[in-house]
């Protein structure tokens, strides 16, 4: 069995690991379901299938697969259940899986050459006798997740376990986590905001509460009765929480919530502190296996908009023209450490010949050391020589009421390059004039929008991230 799982239960075996609404696990109960999957799924399983996809949401069954797939050696390809029959097409032929085990209400899918097996089908399956664990090697590739896909084709990330263990070490010494804690899991456990939740329970002990479906209410009492101590959230989670809010508060027990994906609004951090919900934001990729900088509770309200600082064992460096930047100068965000990728399927990742991963984003560091994200470099719009970043822009529009999202981009101009235009999603009609007039009091002149585009919804990605290249006009 996976050593990880092994060592938590000699540890703890009466302690509970798993909760989810209506069932409870402790760790012998854990490694006694695990066990009997790994002697059901192999009969599923060619010796080839070295590789095998998961399409599944959130569910105990899930988790218990994850583990089985884990202690069986395989090297496991989590797929996102919002994405279309062609893009899951398009990661398994990239990924070249033959097998793919699938939640039962995802069974209808079809997918060329390529054999799908429903959670019922393992669980009608008898149990051999016994089974033979491989030797388990840390360096091992432990999963392949896929990219969100926001600037591009989706890219296959290998994820090794000397990865997903540097990255639980660096969050329990960040966010002081022990084996007490209890996390709520309402991400998806194929993202690397959820599964990063099950790797942290095998390496720090801790429970780890599962929802199928996030529902704001139900975590809130949770937090109040001490059940949950610590959570994963992306914005929007984070404002359902905070509807939700319980008169009495949070029980003593609740550590903090985990922001992930962007930084937290100004407003939004606000009312956390008048709640006292300790916020900790961070930035991460797929590629770092979860975050790898994270801005604290005590420091969020004087460095608003920033991600904070590297967690330990990361060297972050900001690089322009293969200069190290000045504090305060914008160059791209280089990182370097155990928890990142060693690559892409297929593909090549970018690396600095002094053994920095090329993240792609453009950011600062203050003289504190405090990293600031301020675009993606692919999303840099140069007009006339002159750099515009499009968030400054955005949050300039988005500050007027009735605006509901904004996407700025460049589009194709003769004589400046590049100009930007915004893509206007509204609440309430509002003049175009006065948008640019509020632009042009604010901004440069060239960074106010050339054109306005109002439009009834922006592109997203199956993540629910703004695909901004489909905006773009060639
Ligand atoms: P693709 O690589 O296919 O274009 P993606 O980069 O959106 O997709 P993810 O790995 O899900 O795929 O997202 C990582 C990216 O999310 C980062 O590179 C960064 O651009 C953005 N991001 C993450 N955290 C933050 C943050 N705190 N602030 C700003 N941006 C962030
Ligand atoms: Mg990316």
């Amino acid at each position: 069995m996976l050593p990880w799982l092994t060592a938590q239960l000699e540890t703890h075996p009466e302690k509970i690991g798993l909760y989810t609404i209506n069932q409870t696990w402790t760790l012998a109960e854990i490694a006694s379901e695990v066990d009997e999957w790994t002697k059901r799924v192999p009969v599923f399983l060619s010796e080839n299938d070295k590789r095998v996809a998961i399409l599944s949401h959130n569910s105990s069954d899930m988790y218990f697969l994850i583990l089985a797939l884990w202690s069986l050696g395989k090297e496991i390809v989590f797929l996102n259940t919002h994405l279309t029959t062609q893009e899951l097409s398009y990661q398994l032929e990239d990924s070249g899986v033959k097998a793919i085990f699938v939640a039962d209400d995802l069974k209808e899918k079809r997918f060329n050459h390529v054999q799908l097996i429903s959670f019922s089908d393992i669980h009608c399956q008898p149990l051999r006798d016994s089974i033979s664990y491989p030797t388990f090697s840390v360096d091992a590739t432990a999963s392949i997740m896929y990219t969100s896909g926001t600037t591009g084709k989706p890219k296959g990330v290998i994820q090794t376990f000397r990865n997903h263990l540097a990255s639980s070490m660096g969050t329990q010494k960040n966010m002081n986590i022990t084996a007490q804690d209890v996390w709520g899991c309402a991400v998806p456990m194929f993202h690397i905001s959820g599964l990063s939740i099950v790797v942290r329970q095998l390496v720090i002990g801790c429970g780890v509460y599962l929802f199928e479906k996030f529902d704001a209410p139900l975590m809130s009492r949770l937090f109040k009765t001490g059940d949950i101590t610590v959570s994963s959230v992306v914005n929007v989670m984070l404002k359902q929480l905070l509807q939700a809010y319980p008169k009495q508060g949070y029980s003593d027990k609740f550590k903090c919530l985990l922001v992930g994906g962007g930084p937290v609004s100004k407003e939004m951090l606000q009312d956390c502190f008048s709640k006292d919900i300790p916020v900790i934001q961070s930035f991460g990729m797929t590629e770092t296996c979860s975050q790898v900088v994270a801005l604290g509770y005590d420091d969020a309200l004087q460095k608003i908009g920033s991600s904070g600082l590297p967690l330990d064992g990361i060297s972050l460096v900001i690089r322009k023209n293969d200069e190290t930047c000045e504090p305060m100068e914008i160059g791209e965000i280089l990182l370097s450490g155990p928890n990142i990728s060693p690559g892409y399927l297929n593909k090549s990742s970018s690396w600095t010949t002094d053994g920095y991963f090329k993240t792609g984003d453009l950011g600062y560091l203050d003289e504190g050391g405090y990293l600031y994200v301020v675009s993606r470099l692919s999303e840099l719009i140069i007009s006339g020589g002159e750099n515009i970043y499009p968030a400054e822009v955005e949050q300039c529009i988005a500050s007027l009421s009735g605006i509901k999202e904004v996407a700025v981009v460049g589009e194709h101009d003769d004589t400046w390059g590049e100009v930007p235009v915004a893509y206007i999603v509204m609440d309430e009609t509002i003049d175009i004039e006065k948008i640019s007039e509020t632009c042009l009091n604010f901004l440069a002149k060239y960074k106010c929008p050339k054109k306005y585009y109002v439009v009834d919804a922006l592109p997203r990605t199956a993540s629910g991230k703004v695909a901004k290249r489909l905006l773009v006009n060639e």
